[in-house]
């Protein structure tokens, strides 16, 4: 077996002290205060091995990676019928912008543009008593962690400068794709973005993406078929306008979060989280993309 452990000590080592880190995102204004110098990594293996190096173990806002944890909720409670209100193509569009083409008639181009997030927030709102309790304790289960958390702070300010999420939310109310009252919703996806997890949580909340739908207690939430489809989006979709450059420099499907988190996977093999809080300008970690780059380079293990 490759020495996975010495693997990820020297991307360390190379990337820690890159001096062009990329900028703190500073459109939540909560979140700008994060020291840029964080980076951390953490891989499991399909049999629970864990190797972890740097600032692992650090809390960060996991933001858009929450998408797929949301969608992952509402494809398990609705099945199927969920394509009817989503599309599945990637849109191309930057992270931060409300393109009248990402709707078609009222249907998000994809669950990860924050239009698709939306309507995933509002089925879930539509299906659950306590969305955020609810949706709290779904992903401490994948994760096996009770400790995981919100941090209201983040949702706070998220709320007091969100226009383009509330523009989105009407547009969408006014095509009839959101049945539950604009605040609602955006209440909860607020909620749902402010999520904090370290590298090693976010490996564990993703293991069943790479283990068929079956998490570390042995529980099966999704179908193989489910998955399937999830992890088709993540490589097709989950870097904004940088899919292909990610699918091109990485090859393994994935999801990134502007709080500089990103998680991928290879399916039956291994779950990797990296985080380093600078963005480059298409909103993806920029020491985080590299990083990846040089692990399925040196380990070769990518769906490539
Ligand atoms: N909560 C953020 C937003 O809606 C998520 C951004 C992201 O990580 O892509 O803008």
């Amino acid at each position: 077996m490759q020495d996975f452990q010495q693997v990820i000590n020297s991307i360390h080592k190379q990337l820690k002290d890159e001096i062009n880190r990329g900028l703190v995102a500073n459109y939540i204004p909560e979140l700008s205060h994060i020291d840029v110098n964080n980076f951390g990594i953490h891989l499991k293996l399909i049999s629970g091995e864990n190797f972890s190096v740097g600032d692992s173990q650090v809390p960060f806002s996991i933001q858009s990676i929450s998408k797929v944890l949301s969608l992952s909720l509402a494809f398990q409670l609705q099945g199927n019928a969920l394509w009817k209100r989503m599309d599945v193509e990637p849109s191309g569009d930057p992270f931060n912008q409300l393109s009248l083409l990402e709707l078609e008639n009222g249907i998000p181009r994809n669950p990860f543009i924050n239009s698709g997030a939306i309507v995933i927030a509002d089925i879930l709102v539509s299906q659950l008593k306590n969305p955020k309790e609810e949706f709290l304790h779904f992903v401490r289960d994948l994760a096996n962690d009770q400790t995981i958390t919100y941090n209201p702070a983040v949702a706070a300010s998220e709320k007091a400068t969100g226009y383009t999420n509330y523009a989105a939310a009407y547009l969408l109310k006014s095509y009839q794709n959101l049945e539950n009252e604009v605040d609602k919703v955006l209440d909860f996806y607020f909620y749902m973005c402010s999520l904090e997890m370290n590298c090693e949580q976010l490996t564990n909340a993703f293991y069943i993406f790479a283990n068929h739908g079956v998490c570390q207690q042995n529980k099966t939430w999704l179908t193989t078929s489910q998955i399937k489809r999830i992890n088709a989006i993540m490589l097709t979709c989950g870097f904004y306008d940088e899919a292909g450059e990610f699918a091109f420099e990485v090859g393994l499907p994935g999801k990134s979060g502007v709080g500089g988190g990103i998680v991928a996977l290879l399916p039956n093999n291994f779950v990797i989280s990296t985080w380093s809080p600078g963005l480059n300008p298409r909103g993806n970690s920029k020491i985080g993309m590299q990083a990846l780059e040089a692990f399925t380079t040196k380990t070769k293990l990518s769906i490539f």
